[in-house]
């Protein structure tokens, strides 16, 4: 059959996502019984969306915390297609050019510039070859009992095996997929609006640090290899933890010699108005790992950027080597799209205009207390920002689900052109080459939807 017309091109592409396709996380019944609620976009122009409809949608969330520099950038299909002319894969035991460039250029941004870069290809990747490498440093050290590797629960450091175990709850779901990684141990999320610890006080108490102590003391400092957090977390509910957390988990995992893995996934490159989010603390991490905004979502690439003394320990013959591959890591073409996509960061100094305008963007929310949904507004580290709305504020009692919140908004918002992935919390982490004109609209919608909202629960 010919297809005659835009629509007819569409239904049968719908048709098709129907019957073949298997979207992650997602109950593809849901689509079949209602197909209008699959979309399908067909055109990205720098925060926008067009769908199959025609419909506009501002994309609040990056595509998945990652598109730094839009979409539609002619740059990176230009650096791809270049590339391509060039080499298309590395053989087994060599490298090219532009898997070398990235790699130095990664160690120029990195706290340690003396850094090694081992490439991946997604953010899971980046944070398994991370903890196998911190395994396998303690190994070569004479210390092969340190396996365990303390996380946060609530956390997300990807959906292999593996990283799954780490953090939890979510996205991660690890209660379908047990028993899960042994050697996993979990403490407190350091989280300022839904502390366990410092309810009762007026400031943070760092409580939540000091759990991490007492939990390597318990499990026994020689069994543990890694901690390993994001320095702000989306999964957790965009949270940005006090001042004092970081430096203080840094010295405690000085203090038992445990490696400290700081997962900038989503943080890395610009989000948080630095290039790391580890420079606000001034915190050499161990191993960072980075994917995401890497390549913006151009093409699958990510990275674990060892600090020169880690991988130097590696140095050595044939029982130091890092026994770990990754047919894809290091794509010479996903490389070309990392560089053309750093250099479009820097030449267009979007790190210090994410700052600028997500410190507008923080104080512009700020409208948003007047719904009295809105439990607690945060902000001020880049465009990296959440709304978290409650039943009850001042007891601060969540939504129950049955309210469907997280539902309706959705809906709400898409009939306000908003797109993001809403829970108890609003994650706004709009592409960095959002203007000023982009947050008061975002902001003026994001105001009428939850008034909408407001009139409907
Ligand atoms: N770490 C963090 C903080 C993430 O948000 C994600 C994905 O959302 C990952 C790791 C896993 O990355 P990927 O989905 O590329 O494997």
């Amino acid at each position: 059959m010919s297809i005659v017309n835009r629509d007819e091109e569409m239904e049968a592409l719908q048709e098709s996502a129907l019957d073949h396709l298997w979207l992650p996380f997602s109950q593809m019944n849901q689509f079949i019984e209602d197909p209008d609620d699959l979309t399908i976009f067909v055109e990205g122009e720098g925060c926008w969306l067009t769908d199959s409809r025609g419909a506009k949608v501002f994309d609040m969330m990056s595509g998945m915390w990652l598109k730094a520099i839009g979409y539609g950038r002619k740059e990176i299909a230009e650096a791809v297609y270049q590339a391509m002319q060039g080499i298309t894969y590395n053989p087994w035991g060599a490298t090219s050019r532009k898997t070398i460039e990235l790699s130095a250029k990664l160690a120029s941004l990195a706290p340690d510039k003396g850094s090694r870069v081992f490439l991946a290809s997604g953010g899971s990747e980046a944070n398994e070859t991370a903890v196998k490498m911190a395994k396998k440093y303690h190994r070569i050290r004479g210390d092969a009992g340190r396996y365990k590797v303390v996380s946060r629960r609530g956390s997300y450091h990807g959906t292999t095996h593996a990283t799954m175990t780490l953090g939890g709850g979510g996205v991660a779901a690890h209660q379908d997929y047990g028993p899960l990684q042994p050697g996993s141990v979990h403490v407190s999320q350091p989280h300022s609006y839904r502390c366990g610890y410092c309810k009762e006080s007026p400031t943070c108490n760092l409580e939540c640090a000091r759990e991490v102590e007492r939990v390597i003391q318990f499990e026994g400092p020689e069994t543990v290899a890694a901690f390993i957090g994001e320095p702000m977390s989306v999964a957790a509910g965009v949270t940005i933890p006090h001042p004092d957390y970081w430096p203080a988990i840094r010295s405690i995992c000085d203090k038992y010699g445990v490696l400290l893995i700081l997962d900038e996934v989503v943080t890395g490159f610009g989000r948080t108005g630095k290039w790391f989010a580890s420079e606000h603390w001034d915190l050499q991490p161990d191993i960072t790992s980075v994917a995401k905004a890497l390549s913006s979502g151009y093409l699958p690439v990510a990275a674990t950027i060892a600090r020169k003394e880690v991988a130097d320990t590696f140095l050595g013959a044939e029982k130091e080597t890092f026994r770990h591959l990754i047919t894809y890591g290091g794509h010479p073409i996903a490389c070309a799209a990392a560089l053309a996509n750093l250099a479009i960061i820097e030449n267009e100094s979007l790190v210090e205009h994410s700052e600028r305008m997500g410190r507008y963007l923080f104080e512009q929310l700020e409208v948003l207390n007047k719904h009295s949904i809105v439990g607690d507004i945060r902000g001020g580290f880049g465009l990296f920002c959440g709304v978290e709305l409650v039943k009850d504020r001042d007891s601060k009692e969540p939504f129950p689900p049955e309210a469907k919140v997280p539902e309706r908004l959705t809906a709400v918002f898409r009939r306000h052109g908003l797109m993001t992935r809403v829970s108890n919390v609003i994650p706004i982490l709009p592409p960095l080459v959002i203007s000023k004109d982009e947050v008061d609209h975002i902001v003026r919608e994001v105001d009428a939807s939850l008034k909408e909202l407001s009139e409907e629960i």
